[in-house]
């Protein structure tokens, strides 16, 4: 059986840590051994990750705050993490928002906000982590959602961007390959966090009804795919989307 501190001495970065699947990714990480990286809109908006990330056992937990979309600020903070921590062996992107509407009634502004955010932070990211990542043949694994692949009424924009996510984690993952560089990516299904509790309880007591496990999934349920995926069960895949989803999407 594997080490289960088996990311000791090595450095995560996790975007949108702050709270709800970004929170748990970033735990999980540290509970392995990894330093950790925890990146937000503002950096105080991590103080809680950051705290339970030491309770965790991580040696060195970074707070930081950047808009994904904002590449200039992407680079500089890429670079911050290795010197303040040492290198980067593995990248989260996790950040996203959602603005939701139907497509009539859908702005420009909140279709290019969801795919800056979603999207292009994610390529931000990559491109200013890829030469670090290939150093330390480290892995990337991006949070994409099942309404990347099945489409939603209502989220044109998000699902557009979920979907794009797919295709830059296939794209990278055949570029960055041959320098031994894991690239994946995670579609969770509906999960409790602060993106969803505006939902309604009978709302979402009907949603769950349609899963086949008939509940909502959790933040450490996603972690814990992402778990794997930074682990040695991932050292030999590449390029894959793995759904998290209780079935919803079957
Ligand atoms: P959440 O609770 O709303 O948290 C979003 C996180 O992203 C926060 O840490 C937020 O930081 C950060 N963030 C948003 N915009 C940002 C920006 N421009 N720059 C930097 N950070 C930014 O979301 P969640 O439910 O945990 O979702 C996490 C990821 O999983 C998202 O990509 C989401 O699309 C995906 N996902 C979620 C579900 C679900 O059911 N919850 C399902 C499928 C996929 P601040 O705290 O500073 O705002």
């Amino acid at each position: 059986m594997p080490n289960d501190r088996f990311l000791d001495g090595q450095v995560a970065l996790v975007t949108g840590a702050s709270r709800g699947i970004g929170r748990a990714i970033a735990v999980q990480l540290a509970r392995r051994g990894a330093k950790v990286a925890c990146v937000a809109t503002r950096a105080d908006n991590n103080a809680e990750t950051v705290e339970a990330c030491r309770s965790a056992g991580s040696e060195a937990v970074l707070s930081l705050g950047v808009d994904v979309a904002d590449t200039a600020q992407v680079a500089e903070l890429v670079s911050q993490v290795q010197k303040e921590l040492g290198g980067l062996n593995l990248l989260v992107n996790n950040a996203g928002v959602t603005r939701d509407q139907i497509l009539l009634r859908m702005s420009e502004e909140d279709f290019d906000r969801v795919i800056s955010v979603n999207l292009k932070g994610a390529w931000n990211f990559t491109k200013a982590a890829a030469r670090p990542l290939m150093k330390s043949r480290g892995r990337i694994v991006n949070i994409s959602s099942v309404v990347g692949l099945t489409g939603n009424a209502g989220q044109a924009n998000y699902a557009a961007s979920k979907a794009g996510l797919i295709g830059l984690t296939r794209s990278v993952a055949k570029e960055l390959a041959s320098r031994g560089v894991c690239v994946n990516a995670v579609a969770p299904g509906f999960i409790e966090t602060d993106m969803t509790a505006a939902i309604e309880e009978s709302a979402a007591e009907e949603l769950a009804s349609h899963i086949p496990l008939k509940r909502i999934g959790t933040s450490e349920e996603i972690a814990l795919a992402v778990d794997y995926l930074v682990g040695p069960g991932g050292a030999y895949v590449t390029g894959q989307t793995l759904v998290v989803d209780g079935g919803m999407s079957l």
